[in-house]
């Protein structure tokens, strides 16, 4: 609001968040709230128990009045939540951000016979209001809202299901959980034994030196060994009882669900399997060339995130915002400009200090409202990703604020497209700006490593999770089972290069997704693979791209993943659209592979 606070924000590297509300206290804020109340109330005597006898236009006005609430109510929690980011430990904004989630929860309740209500329209109707002028703009939205009508059960047993699952999905994960965050991992550090939490020990796979990645590894081991019985039963159990409910719910397959959830097809998600495992042998030659590199005959486990070209440089946040700005411009001046809106507007809160929380994020409100980033910058390479990849969230966010608050959020499979992008172009602007071919090496050795392990190591699980869901359909199946299929996964997708030990047999039981959900990991990969995809397009076709892509970030969630990518012309249930994706991988690798002989 105020010119002052932006200047002084910007050389702080803070957030300028008067712009929303001058504070808690600010009166703007319990006005907001009150107009989300009353609105709410207004729609509550308005359409409850009547949204099925609306037509078309007093649809379309439910649900503008529906949006409007719902982005009001949204405002003061976006804020409160953006405080409490970077001051967890006041206890005046925890208070603040409690009191705002609270509200926000009392009216979504109001609110949720609405969204009830509309899966109970009868089918014909339904299809006949989805499908008027009318509601255009809201199609997307009113498909995906009765998206799971044909596999929802009756209401008793829905609420059955519901009220069982506290004792029994639930239960086992949390068991998994309690299991494993209880762990401690003792390594010799320096000479010295230490008790290292299971983010520490993580950590130390990229160290260095080796011996004390081999510790690292074998202490995570030994770890779980001893809980060997017990996770195993919990895989067991929750597998059976995801069958069990699919096979309820009328299911042709157990990963139906999950594709079906983030609005795309089963064919589509074999077409990017078999493609991607049609591919390991670029893992396999990757692994050899790093073999190669670190000069080691038994290379394996321990050595496969090893740095093995050297520590970055680092760079100041200057240089930073300088590249990623050059970056985005690169690819198209008007990302180039929004990106420098965020850089010079105290939209980014940079620096890491007390109370602020780690990590980064972009959060996005409802428009017209921008979103807001946050970066924990200390001057690592890997930070300048950071940047460049939630600034390519921020210039989604941005570009689909044309759209309606119910059209705004993209699903979930195309989430992370607009900021691995922007990390792609950040890559090939550093590439291009420099001719050291050690920090040539460390760029690819980054890109390829990333691509490796976001798209190929996720494939391979999914492939494990199949066939362990598929042993357990058998019968009971024990841990060495278990690992049997892991390690013939992990062969198929690390080839001859990766020497495997036993011990490494087991890991499939330190991966929580396949505990917390069911087949999640091919979302990564799908993700990865498709940006690839398009940087392979943007590389063929230049310009038309640029402009047809940015149209995509603009569109919002307004369609499905696969209507907003048909206008790039793509194809999702096409193999040659995913072979695109690993050509990319493969290119790079033989850039590295060239800069290494
Ligand atoms: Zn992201």
């Amino acid at each position: 609001m105020v010119d002052g606070g932006v200047a002084e924000a910007v050389s702080q590297g803070t957030w300028n968040l008067s712009e929303l509300y001058g504070g808690f206290d600010d009166p703007r804020l319990a006005a907001d709230q009150q107009r989300a109340r009353d609105g709410a109330s207004a729609f509550v005597s308005r359409y409850r128990g009547r949204i099925g006898a609306l037509d078309a236009s007093e649809f379309l006005a439910a649900l503008r009045e529906f949006e409007a609430i719902t982005a009001l109510t949204g405002k003061p929690g976006h804020y409160a939540s953006l405080r409490f980011s970077v001051s967890t430990d006041v206890p005046e904004v925890q208070a603040a951000y409690a009191q705002a989630q609270a509200f926000e929860a009392e009216i979504n309740q109001e609110l949720a016979f609405f969204t009830v209500e509309l899966s109970s329209i009868p089918l014909q109707q339904f299809e006949a209001l989805a499908d008027s002028q009318e509601l255009r703009p809201y199609r997307h939205y009113l498909h995906f809202q009765r998206m799971f009508t044909d596999y929802t059960l009756a209401e008793d047993v829905e609420r059955t299901i519901l009220r069982m699952q506290v004792t029994g999905r639930d239960a086992w994960v949390n068991l998994y959980t309690q299991v494993t965050s209880s762990l401690e991992f003792e390594v010799e550090v320096a000479g010295q034994l230490r008790v290292l939490t299971s983010s520490e020990v993580r950590a130390l796979a990229t160290d260095v030196d080796r011996s004390l990645r081999d510790r690292a590894l074998q202490a995570t081991v030994e770890a779980y060994e001893p809980h060997t019985p017990v996770l195993t039963h919990v895989f067991n159990t929750l597998f059976e009882e995801h069958r069990s409910e699919m096979t309820e719910r009328g299911y042709d397959d157990v990963m139906d669900y999950t594709v079906l959830k983030d609005d795309l097809a089963p064919d589509i998600v074999d077409a990017l399997l078999d493609v991607t495992t049609g591919h390991m042998p670029i893992v396999h030659r990757y692994h050899a060339l790093r073999k190669r590199v670190l000069g080691l005959d038994d290379y394996g486990m321990q050595d496969v995130r090893a740095p093995a070209f050297g520590e970055e440089p680092q760079v100041s946040w200057e240089r930073a915002s300088e590249l990623v700005v050059e970056a985005f411009t690169g690819f198209s001046p008007e990302a180039g400009d929004i990106a420098t809106r965020f850089l010079t507007q105290g939209w980014v809160d940079v620096f890491p200090r007390k109370g602020k929380r780690g990590g980064a994020f972009c959060a996005p409100g409802y428009p017209p409202e921008h979103p807001w980033v946050m970066v924990n910058f200390t001057g690592k390479t890997d930070n300048v990703f950071t940047l460049a990849h939630e600034l390519g969230h921020a210039l989604h966010f941005t570009l689909a604020l044309e759209q309606s608050p119910l059209n705004y959020w993209t699903g979930l499979p195309l989430a992370e497209t607009a900021s691995v992008f922007a990390e792609l172009w950040l890559h090939e602007h550093l590439m291009s700006v420099s001719d050291d071919p050690k920090l040539q090496r460390q760029l690819l050795d980054r890109q390829i490593q990333g691509a490796v392990g976001t798209a190929f190591n996720q494939v391979a699980y999914i492939h494990w999770e199949r066939r362990a869901h598929a042993a357990r359909a058998e019968s009971v199946a024990s841990a060495g089972d278990f690992g049997r299929l892991w390690s013939e996964e992990q062969s198929r997708l690390l080839g001859d290069a990766v020497l495997l030990q036993d011990r490494d047999q087991h890991r499939w039981m330190r991966i929580p997704h396949f505990v917390f959900a069911r087949f999640y990991c091919y979302s990564y990969a799908f993700g990865k693979l498709l940006t690839l995809g398009l940087a392979d397009l943007w590389r063929e076709q230049g310009a038309v791209f640029v402009s047809d892509y940015l149209a995509l970030l603009r569109a919002g969630g307004s369609m499905t993943p696969s209507e907003l990518v048909t206008e790039l012309g793509i194809d999702l249930s096409d193999r040659e659209f995913w072979e695109r994706g690993c050509s990319v991988v493969d290119r790079y690798l033989i850039q590295l592979e060239e800069l290494v002989d």
